[in-house]
């Protein structure tokens, strides 16, 4: 708009420090400016269209974007932190039998603005500064990739979050995790593996014949090696499908394979009602998995279930509009 650079830093300081909701509140810019900036931009939060707090307050939102779509954000206050789950895309085409948000498809991806937008709304309703943010919300990250490292480096450089409090969690995108490899971003990547072996695997993540296990783990080993940092990964436990203690061990060995440190995270099934009938494991089982994990020496975490009165499963409240399950593992972290 032929303005000088230092223009930018202003309207910067304006949205990520000041919290403007408009341009005309920009007033250290030109009026004739603003204006035309409120001709071609938008500012300010994302609207609400229906929040949902639990007795531990975890908080979820689901928010109403132009065009009709709704997206979900789950607030996380800990004891020593807190944490914010993001959605990256309106709705998912992966496909996850297990998940509510595939049951809608896929509409279209976020704009950096409104993944960014989801936190500062959630920042501006908290009187605790939010350190931590996990791309675990509705959509696949990798898939929305330019916007996604966009959003990260928008929440480091303009709102001063640390690279390393911010987690993207992907479904098993090669070349995105490739690509990010070469970022030089020292972000946490966190891989949905939830199955030992291909075929289980491409029947409860139909994105799972694209890549193969094997291919997705050669990946996750070579953005090891270049970021130097370890990996998490994610398996959701479902009764009687992929929690027997041999597929505990099937799965330390597979990641012995690839020398691939990294903690595995346990996620109990959250219920969706979808066709498959698929239920939570027993106590039991998701004990010994965990058992057998650790004797082949690999650390685990386990999700607990928190907010029980609200639905904060991936996609569950937009399902819904009730609200429900939420992350904490037994060391405290996301
Ligand atoms: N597309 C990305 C991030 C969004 S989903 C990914 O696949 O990682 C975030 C996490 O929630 C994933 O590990 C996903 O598999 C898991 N998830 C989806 N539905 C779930 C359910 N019903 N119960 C528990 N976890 C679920």
């Amino acid at each position: 708009m032929g303005q000088p650079a230092y223009r930018g830093a202003q309207i910067a300081t304006w949205i990520y420090q000041r919290q403007a909701q408009s341009f005309e509140a920009m007033t250290d810019l030109p009026k004739a400016f603003r204006e035309k900036l409120a001709e071609s931009a938008t500012v300010g939060y994302p609207t609400i269209a229906h929040k949902d707090m639990a007795t531990d307050e975890t908080v979820k939102y689901l928010f109403d974007l132009p065009g009709g779509q709704r997206v979900e954000s789950v607030y996380l206050p800990y004891a020593e932190r807190v944490s914010v789950c993001l959605s990256s895309q309106v709705g998912c085409a992966a496909g996850c039998r297990f998940c509510a948000t595939a049951q809608g498809g896929f509409a279209r991806n976020l704009t950096a603005g409104e993944i960014v937008g989801q936190l500062l709304f959630m920042q501006s309703e908290s009187n605790r500064r939010i350190s931590h943010a996990v791309y675990m919300g509705m959509g696949e990250p990798l898939w929305n990739y330019a916007n996604v490292i966009k959003s990260l480096n928008l929440l480091h450089n303009e709102v001063g979050m640390s690279l390393r409090n911010l987690t993207v969690s992907t479904v098993g995108v090669v070349p995105g995790i490739l690509a990010l490899a070469e970022e030089n971003l020292p972000i946490t990547l966190a891989l949905s593996l939830h199955a030992p072996d291909d075929d289980l695997r491409s029947d409860l993540i139909p994105t799972g014949r694209k890549w193969k296990i094997d291919e997705i783990l050669t990946a996750c080993a070579e953005y090891a090696a270049k970021t130097g940092r370890d990996l998490t990964f994610e398996y959701l436990l479902i009764g009687g499908v992929n929690d027997s203690p041999e597929q505990a061990q099937q799965l330390a060995a597979r990641l012995r394979a690839k020398r691939l440190q990294g903690n595995v995270n346990l996620i109990p099934f959250n219920y969706v009602d979808t066709k498959e009938g698929f239920r939570r494991p027993e106590r039991e089982s998701v004990a010994r998995f965990r058992e057998e994990l650790e004797k082949a020496g690999r650390t685990t975490t386990q999700r607990m279930t928190r907010g029980s009165a609200i639905s904060a499963a991936c996609g569950q409240l937009r399902r819904t509009i009730a609200l429900s399950d939420v992350r904490q593992n037994t060391a405290g972290k996301v």
